[in-house]
């Protein structure tokens, strides 16, 4: 039996302010091409790279997340080649020294006979981007040197992936934690989170011993623009592979292919260089790195990581799994929500009576979960807005939560003040008055409009009562309208019901 052996090369941009070896500014995206530039990052001849202090806080604080060793003794080196990407031809890179190795992540692989995994994480080292080419531009190609400099971190993964699932797991997993950490916006769609996939197939019999040479010759896949052109790509690769091994035409050299989406296949690019082409050699213009006094400094302040937020969300607050999952997806939604549940839990220990944030949790859970991740997450994507920029505040949503858990306010209403208070930024209370949307309180007037909706209505009525009992939403659908959606749906059932009967 053929399994496919998967190893992945991430790169992260990092959000400093400036570039990796000099001051230039190094996210600045609206700027005019060749702007950003100065003669270090231009590579003059006699001038001297000054490693970005930040940058190296930053990758420290992935390594210390993806559980690596820190290194008591880094360096930088030069790894030559000759592109007009790259005006010093070298780039300014790690090579066997690099800032962290030998870590791990764990990821949760959903619907999967290996649910939760562990992936050794090789190394991760720091490096400056390279110029950024555009083909094609009237025949041309032209170089913005803008991005060149920029640094990055490249983390690097043992081949421990089995299937296009689990390393597309692992890379949602990491972009969380580069988010979480604030050192990248890793959006792989905008270039910032990089992936290189490597692949290759392993001969192994029934019992998953491995039959034959461990490694086989891989094909490195680039040119993957999100997750799921790695996971279409890596699908692809597994089935290409596995034909040339049954065809008995296996892959013999390690060669690099490039991802086209439109066709849905890896085509070849060129045969893949090893280390000797790119003849590595110490930069002789940076001293050596000992970052030990810098992680044990920053351990003491690392965020809390995702699957740790994720676990705790469950503990704390009693939400599904798969809702904490979703609302820690997005450090600026668990922010949210975590501020909702603190606000909801001081609301309930001002209540009277035996409410108390124990007992009522899961019903909090629930509507927290509901409101938040359909209906707001819902109302916000029709509007193309974020978290960050949406005008309710955590203490509004509360107040919002409040009164449908007390049934001021029934789902229909709810979704109308939420609208409001997404135009507004006003306070639930006020919006559900202004626009009168509160739940009628009033039962003798909500027994009138029945009554009266019944007498308009008599040859449903006798159908009803002839045994036809699948009207009674039809009923029910009509005093919400009558009421334009404030009277309580549980109470109008009930009166409809008794007076139905008579
Ligand atoms: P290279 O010499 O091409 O740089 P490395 O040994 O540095 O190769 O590994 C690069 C990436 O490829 C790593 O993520 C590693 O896990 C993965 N890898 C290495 N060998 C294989 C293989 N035979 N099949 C699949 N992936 C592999
Ligand atoms: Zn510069
Ligand atoms: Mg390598």
């Amino acid at each position: 039996m053929l399994i496919p052996v998967i190893g992945l090369e991430i790169h992260l941009q990092l959000k400093t302010k400036s570039k990796m070896f000099c001051a230039c500014p190094a996210h600045d995206v609206g700027a005019s091409p060749n702007t950003n530039v100065c003669a270090i990052c231009l590579g003059n001849p006699g001038t001297l790279p000054v490693p970005n202090e930040q940058a190296i806080r930053f990758g420290t604080m992935m390594g210390l997340a993806l559980n690596c060793t820190i290194a008591a003794h880094s360096k930088f080196d030069r790894k030559n080649y000759f592109y007009p990407d790259l005006p010093k031809a070298y780039q300014i890179s790690q090579y066997d020294l690099p800032i962290a190795t030998n870590g791990y992540l764990e990821v949760e692989i959903p619907d999967s006979d290996r649910p939760l995994v562990r992936f050794g994480i090789t190394r991760a080292h720091l490096e400056e981007d390279a110029a950024k080419n555009t083909h094609g531009v009237e025949g041309k190609t032209l170089v913005d040197y803008n991005r060149g400099g920029t640094p990055l971190i490249e983390i690097v993964t043992e081949p421990d992936f089995k299937n296009a699932k689990e390393a597309k797991a692992f890379l949602q997993e990491l972009q969380r934690i580069a988010r979480y950490l604030d050192i990248s916006n890793a959006d792989m769609e905008k270039g910032n989170m990089r992936c290189d996939a490597n692949i290759s197939m392993r001969e192994v019999d029934a019992d998953g011993q491995i039959i034959g040479a461990r490694f086989n010759p891989k094909t490195e896949v680039k040119n993957m623009n999100s997750f799921r052109h790695v996971e279409r790509a890596l699908e692809f690769e597994i089935k290409r592979q596995t034909k040339l091994w049954e065809d008995g035409t296996p892959v013999t050299v390690s060669t690099t292919r490039g991802w086209n989406d439109v066709k849905g296949i890896t085509e070849a690019q060129r045969s893949k260089e090893d280390a000797a082409d790119y003849r590595y050699f110490p930069e002789p213009d940076i001293p050596p790195l000992n970052l030990t006094a810098l992680a044990e400094e920053l351990k003491l302040h690392m965020p809390e990581l995702p699957a740790a937020r994720r676990a705790r969300f469950v503990e704390e607050y009693g939400l599904k799994p798969l809702d904490a999952a979703q609302m820690c997806d997005d450090p600026a939604v668990a922010d949210f929500a975590e501020h909702t549940f603190s606000e909801l839990q001081e609301w309930l220990g001002s209540q009277e009576g035996d409410l108390d944030w124990e007992t009522e949790k899961p019903k909090m859970a629930r509507l927290v979960s509901g409101w938040l991740l359909s209906k707001l997450g819902g109302l916000m994507m029709e509007r193309s807005i974020d978290i960050r920029i949406c005008k309710i505040t955590p203490e509004n949503f509360a107040e919002f939560i409040t009164l449908i858990a007390t049934t001021k306010l029934n789902g229909t209403a709810g979704l109308k003040v939420l609208n409001a208070m997404l135009d507004a930024g006003a306070s639930p209370t006020h919006l559900m008055e202004d626009l009168k949307l509160g739940t009628m309180e009033d039962a003798g007037a909500l027994a009138d409009i029945i009554d009266r909706a019944l007498a308009s209505n008599p040859e449903e009525v006798l159908r009803y009562k002839a045994g036809e009992e699948k009207l009674l939403p039809f009923f029910v659908g009509l005093i919400m309208k009558e009421t334009q959606g404030t009277a309580d749906p549980g109470v109008t059932r009930n009166m409809l019901l008794v007076k139905l009967k008579s």
